[in-house]
């Protein structure tokens, strides 16, 4: 697939503020600082449609993504950043359930970025479980595979794999532009 439009559709506080126009979702998710809004800008090949943030857990917000006038991408808060309010960290996975939880007459696909040198931390695996039991498509985007030797990313690829189970691995970088094809296929197909 190739994207050939991508546009900044809306951002909402909650769940309620989205459409439910019957196209299909592709829901991202990860911890803050995983490279979510890189990923975005990446596969968008648009920079800044999604912001790179240097302040961890600062978007909120639930952002909707029209691409080819075909389907959503939606870009989730960014969890397990705990900062100021204790609370924060809860309200955030509440978000992403309450997305879960929500009525949707389209197709649901959720992308779970993690972090290739650190692989799953226990919220990705708290996350996961809670995409499981909702019993959405997955794929876990493994992010930042730059920063590993190629003879460490084997091994941990084969880590990760165990971890998360049987689902779709795709080991890319979206700073480096590396496996972006086939992070693309592995959710349009
Ligand atoms: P978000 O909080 O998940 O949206 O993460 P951002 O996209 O704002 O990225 C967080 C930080 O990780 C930024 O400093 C990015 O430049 C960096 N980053 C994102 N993707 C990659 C990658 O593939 N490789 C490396 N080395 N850094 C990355």
């Amino acid at each position: 697939m190739e994207i050939k439009s991508a546009v900044f559709v809306k951002g909402s506080p909650t769940v309620d503020g989205l459409f439910d126009d019957g196209l299909p979702h592709i829901a991202f998710m990860g911890r803050s600082n995983v490279g979510k809004s890189s990923t975005i800008n990446a596969i968008t090949k648009t920079k800044g449609l999604a912001k790179v943030s240097g302040d961890p857990g600062a978007t909120t917000h639930i952002n909707l993504f029209l691409i080819n006038n075909k389907f959503y991408i939606v870009d989730l808060p960014g969890y397990g950043f705990v900062k100021g309010s204790v609370g924060k960290r809860d309200v955030l996975h509440g978000v992403i359930e309450s997305y879960l939880r929500h009525p949707h007459r389209g197709e649901q696909t959720v992308v779970l970025i993690i972090d290739a040198k650190v692989g799953p931390t226990a919220d990705d695996l708290d996350i996961l479980q809670t995409v499981e039991e909702h019993g959405k498509k997955i794929v876990v985007a493994v992010n930042k595979i730059d920063k590993l030797k190629n003879s460490e990313l084997k091994n941990q690829l084969e880590k990760i794999q165990k971890l998360v189970g049987g689902h779709i691995l795709v080991p890319y970088s979206a700073e480096k532009k590396i496996g972006l094809p086939a992070l693309l296929t592995a959710f349009s197909s």
